[in-house]
C-alpha cells in the first residue's frame, strides 16, 4: 500500500550518533513506539526528507504536496499520495462497484471486533459527557 517504510530502532540510534541532537533516548524509543518523531529529530535525522517523508516519520496522515490536477487542494494522504478529495473520489467509486462485498466486509469487522466497538462507543460517549458538563463551569 504505501511505499515508506518507518525506520527501525537500530537504524535511528545510528543516526541519532551521527548527528549532534540532545534527546534523550527513552524520549527517542517512545516516539519510535508511537511512530511519530517530533519535529526536530525528523529535520535533524533526515535533513533531506521531503514533504511526505517528513509526514510519515511525524506520524501524520495527511501532508502538504502538490497541488492536485483536478482539484484546488495541495492536501494529500501519506500512506498513498493521493489529494484528500480524489480519495474520497476513488473511495465512493469503489462503494458503486463493489457495494456487496464492502457490506459483508464490514459486517464481519464489527462481529469480530463487538468488545472494541462497546468500548470504542463508551469513551465516545464518556468524552461527550465531559464535553457537555465542562459548559456548565
Ligand atoms: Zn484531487
Amino acid at each position: 500500500m504505501t511505499d515508506l517504510v518507518f525506520p527501525k530502532y537500530d537504524e535511528v540510534i545510528a543516526l541519532a550518533l551521527q548527528s549532534d541532537i540532545r534527546v534523550p533516548l527513552v524520549e527517542l524509543k517512545d516516539m519510535h513506539t508511537r511512530q511519530a518523531f517530533s519535529a526536530s529529530v525528523v529535520k535533524a535525522l533526515w535533513p533531506k526528507a521531503k514533504a511526505r517523508k517528513t509526514a510519515f516519520l511525524m506520524g501524520q496522515k495527511t501532508y502538504i504536496g502538490k497541488i492536485c490536477e483536478k482539484h484546488p487542494c495541495s492536501r494529500r494522504y501519506t500512506y498513498c499520495t493521493h489529494c484528500i478529495k480524489c480519495a474520497v473520489g476513488h473511495s465512493r467509486k469503489h462503494y458503486v462497484n463493489n457495494q456487496q462485498k464492502v457490506i459483508n466486509r464490514s459486517r464481519k469487522w464489527r462481529e469480530n471486533n463487538k468488545e472494541y466497538i462497546k468500548l470504542f462507543n463508551k469513551a465516545k460517549w464518556q468524552i461527550k459527557k465531559s464535553k457537555r458538563s465542562n459548559v456548565f463551569l
